[in-house]
């Protein structure tokens, strides 16, 4: 069953509902519906803006969501590397030339020191920084 908005020839707005697009085109066809304020039966369907932003809302997820799944991306991060703080890209070259046992791990380094990781082969990939971080 679908909801329409509908409006008469004289511009008087009322809803309808209809089993589908093709039910209202037909009833709309044969005359069979009017208006019931001034009994018109010339009824074509309203734009109906308000749905349309509702639908525009829904594509996109909700700020609050986004940031929940930073953040258990972010924790899952944390949860299974091994923190080396500022010797990240010494460490990271480390276990790429197989001078150190291979794991996760993270801490800082500098865009410079991340590009040359990644120019040797090495994969780095930043942390997502949430807002409360720079608290
Ligand atoms: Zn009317």
């Amino acid at each position: 069953v679908i909801k329409y908005a509908l409006r008469c020839g004289a511009g008087h707005e009322f809803e309808g509902w209809f089993k589908n697009s093709a039910a209202f085109d037909t009833q709309a066809d044969s005359s069979a519906l009017s208006c019931p304020v001034c009994g018109l039966s010339e009824v074509t369907k309203a734009p109906m803006a308000p749905q349309i932003v509702r639908n525009a809302g829904l594509s996109a997820p909700p700020p609050a969501e986004v940031m929940k799944a930073l953040k258990a991306l972010r924790a899952a991060v944390i949860e299974k590397s091994e923190d080396v703080g500022a010797t990240f890209a010494e460490e990271a070259r480390k276990i790429h030339y197989d001078e150190a046992p291979a794991r996760a791990i993270r801490g800082e380094a500098t865009v410079e020191d991340a590009r040359a990781l990644l120019d040797e082969g090495i994969e780095v990939m930043p942390l997502p920084t949430l807002p409360e971080d720079r608290n």
